[in-house]
């Protein structure tokens, strides 16, 4: 018999299988609702001005190996970026940096770090829905992933209710993913209020956050803005977290697969240690990350203008977004299609949760909407309702 013969076929996620339903079907007025890429108005992929730029001043750079931890200058440039350029973690060096491949990488880092620092015995805690790589990422490095309920079906937001109780009955020293800014799929984000109620509670319980950046600048359009979680657990209460930044979506390098994963820590000595950890897992398993990406974004991040071009970039893409929940909620509300669709424009992001049945199809990124289909979209919506 085969080697192979055990290995169960795995169905592949469903939003690959509804992009490749998608690309196949025929039709000629065809919307893709379900990719997590910002499509710019004619419905194409973004290249960012500020990204042409770069791209511009790199292009004479060699092909050498990076350092293990990755691009020196980008992995600082990122962690300012993150935590802000006055933060008093850096500053005292508590802070251990690692590139890592985009968001996914990130994680998979800081989830091996602390599967090392805590045992297997820890709890990771997602919420339910969440984008559906926080289980398998956790679960195949060998964490007991729980979930709670994240989600009002009935108010269409945060349910800050279940959010506590499972903050409050989870066992010390449990990790808790969040979205900083966001959250996939349901577009409802904390108010500045429930994220400082969230970490009283992460603090007092000995709880561990874990900070999930995917989409820091496209929410509100400004990324210190978005970053507001992260840096008041840090540096308002100087706990120990994780922070997992993906530059796919808000720098449109989805494909270069540049991420920073940091753990901030309470000593520099613990950052020095972590940091060491980072460069010993590196080495297994991919030896050096990649460089192209990297230098984009450092190119990005270290010029004063190209900086200032990229803040423009982050405002259009989510002011083009929010225009677009505006435009589809006004759509609805012209059809009369039964049902209450203000969530539409109270959540934010590049995702919206509708509340349709999983037959009618659940989550569309209003990142596909442009001027061009989004009354079509309204009226299909409309006719699944009716
Ligand atoms: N976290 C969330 C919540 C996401 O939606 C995504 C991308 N879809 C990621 C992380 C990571 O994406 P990437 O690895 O492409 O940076």
């Amino acid at each position: 018999p085969s080697v192979f013969a055990s290995v169960v076929y795995t169905p592949p996620d469903v939003i690959f299988e509804l992009t490749k339903k998608y690309l196949t079907d025929p039709a000629e007025q065809k919307v893709n609702l379900g990719q997590g890429t910002y499509r710019d108005e004619n419905g194409s992929p973004w290249i960012l001005p500020c990204v042409r730029a770069a791209k511009e001043k790199i292009r004479d750079v060699n092909h050498e190996y990076l350092p293990i931890l990755g691009l020196t200058s980008f992995r600082t440039l990122a962690a300012e970026l993150v935590l802000g350029r006055e933060s008093t973690a850096l500053i005292e060096k508590r802070v251990a940096s690692c590139q890592a491949l985009s968001g996914t990488g990130a994680i998979h880092m800081a989830g091996k770090i602390l599967y090392n620092a805590l045992g297997s015995q820890t709890p990771v805690y997602i919420t339910n829905p969440t984008w559906s790589n926080h289980r398998q990422v956790f679960a195949s490095i060998g964490f007991l992933v729980r979930e709670y309920t994240y989600y009002s079906e009935t108010a269409g937001c945060l349910n800050m209710e279940t959010v506590t109780q499972a903050l409050n009955e989870a066992p010390p020293g449990s990790i808790f993913i969040f979205h900083v800014s966001a959250h996939n799929p349901t577009g409802c984000d904390p108010t500045q209020e429930q994220w400082k109620d969230i970490a009283t509670i992460v603090q007092d319980r000995g709880l561990f956050p874990i900070f999930d950046a995917a989409y820091l600048g496209m929410t509100s359009g400004v990324y210190d803005r978005d970053a507001y979680a992260i840096r008041y657990f840090v540096e308002e209460l100087r706990l120990e977290v994780a922070v997992c930044a993906s530059f796919a979506k808000n720098m449109g390098l989805y494909g270069e697969r540049v991420g920073l994963a940091s753990i901030i820590t309470r000593s520099p000595q613990e950052a020095t240690a972590v940091e060491s950890a980072f460069e010993q897992l590196m080495r297994a398993e991919v030896s050096n990350p990649p460089a192209f990406g990297a230098r984009v974004a450092a190119a990005v991040l270290e010029d004063g203008e190209l900086r200032a071009e990229w803040a423009r970039n982050l405002t259009k893409m989510s002011s083009r977004v929010e225009e677009m929940r505006w435009a589809l909620f006004d759509g609805l509300k012209k059809l009369e299609t039964p049902g209450s669709w203000d969530r539409i424009v109270k959540q934010g992001g590049m995702f919206c949760l509708l509340g349709l049945t999983p037959e009618q199809v659940v989550e569309i990124s209003i990142a596909g909407l442009n001027w061009g289909n989004v009354q079509y979209v309204a009226e299909c919506i409309d006719q699944t309702i009716r």
